[in-house]
């Protein structure tokens, strides 16, 4: 086995799409060296990220962020200005693991392991995040829904990396949240997760919505029709309630000895329910 640590990206890329064995790049890879550990993969050559130029930066540009592939979620929540845009982001990326898994891993990582569970993509994805991805081919940018595509799978082709996370300047009256119901207080699995970003009108009224359901199907789930129930309302119980139904009925989720369908479907539509509230509280609703 192998292990480089290239400086540059045009290095990392020209490395991973020229090996002719199993390659793996790692970030944090407290995913990746537990998965080695546990015998699920055995890479011929592995290609650490970590000291590429400015993979290791948090951005901020006058277009949003860019959180580079290397950045610990840790670091991300040390960020004062994101934590402030972008507060749904932060507290999903802090959710994941204890403080030292979090000093260690990165939202990217968290993405392209493609987890059905992975906490931080739902908030990415209500966000309307972009992955940015450099390959032989150059560089392009995709929504982060794209990028996972089943459990374990992701879209990427041979010798594509992820770079970066994008994530666009704020709208005024804007706000996220993310939560996961899990049966102790940290170190374990998403149940069921939700994450939503609402942005309000002077009135208080929804006037753009996205919510996405994490555990709850093969890949995160965008709820089209949440959105529609959202946008228009002030969020009065009524709209609260039809939020929680629509959830309900969109998980596509399994049954297993951490939680069985009835009560992965109910727990979505609660959870829907609070990140909605939450949310709509930092936009400046309440
Ligand atoms: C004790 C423990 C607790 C955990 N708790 C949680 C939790 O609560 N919630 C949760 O969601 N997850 C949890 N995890 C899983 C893991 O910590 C997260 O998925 C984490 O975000 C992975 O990031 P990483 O940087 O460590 O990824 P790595 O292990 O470095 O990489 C993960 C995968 O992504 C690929 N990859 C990494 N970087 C790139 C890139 N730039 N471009 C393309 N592919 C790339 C790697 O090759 C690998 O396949 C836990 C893990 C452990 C060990």
């Amino acid at each position: 086995m192998r292990y480089i640590r290239p400086l540059s990206m045009e290095d990392a890329v020209g490395l991973i799409s020229g090996s002719a064995g199993t390659a793996a790049l790692l970030a944090g890879g407290s995913d990746l060296l537990v998965r080695m550990k546990g015998g699920f993969i055995e890479p011929d050559l592995i290609v650490d990220i970590k000291s590429i130029e400015g993979l290791s930066e948090i951005r901020q540009t006058a277009q949003g962020f860019s959180i580079g592939a290397a950045v610990p979620c840790a670091v991300m929540g040390e960020n004062a200005a994101l934590q402030k845009e972008w507060p749904g982001v932060v507290e999903a990326a802090r959710l994941i693991g204890s403080k030292q898994i979090q000093g260690r891993c990165t939202i990217v990582g968290n993405l392209c392991n493609a987890s059905p569970a992975a906490d931080s993509v739902p908030a990415l994805v209500v966000a309307g995040a972009r992955a940015s991805i450099v390959g032989p081919d150059g560089r392009r940018t995709s929504p982060v829904e794209t990028v996972p595509v089943g459990p374990g799978k992701t879209s990427l082709a041979k010798g594509e990396i992820v770079e970066a996370i994008l994530l666009a300047s704020r709208l005024p009256r804007s706000g996220d949240a993310y939560q996961r119901f899990i049966p102790r207080t940290e170190m374990d699995i998403a149940v069921v997760s939700a994450g939503v970003n609402l942005t309000l009108d002077e009135q208080g009224v929804i006037v753009a919505a996205r919510l996405a359901l994490g555990a709850a199907a093969p890949t995160v789930l965008l709820v089209e029709d949440a959105a529609q129930v959202l946008i228009g309302s002030k969020l009065d119980e009524a709209t609260l309630e039809r939020l929680a139904k629509v959830c309900s009925q969109a998980c596509r989720p399994i049954d297993d000895k951490r939680g069985t369908i009835e009560f992965r479907r109910k727990v979505a539509g609660v959870l829907a329910k609070r990140v909605a509230l939450i949310a709509y509280n930092r936009a400046g609703g309440r």
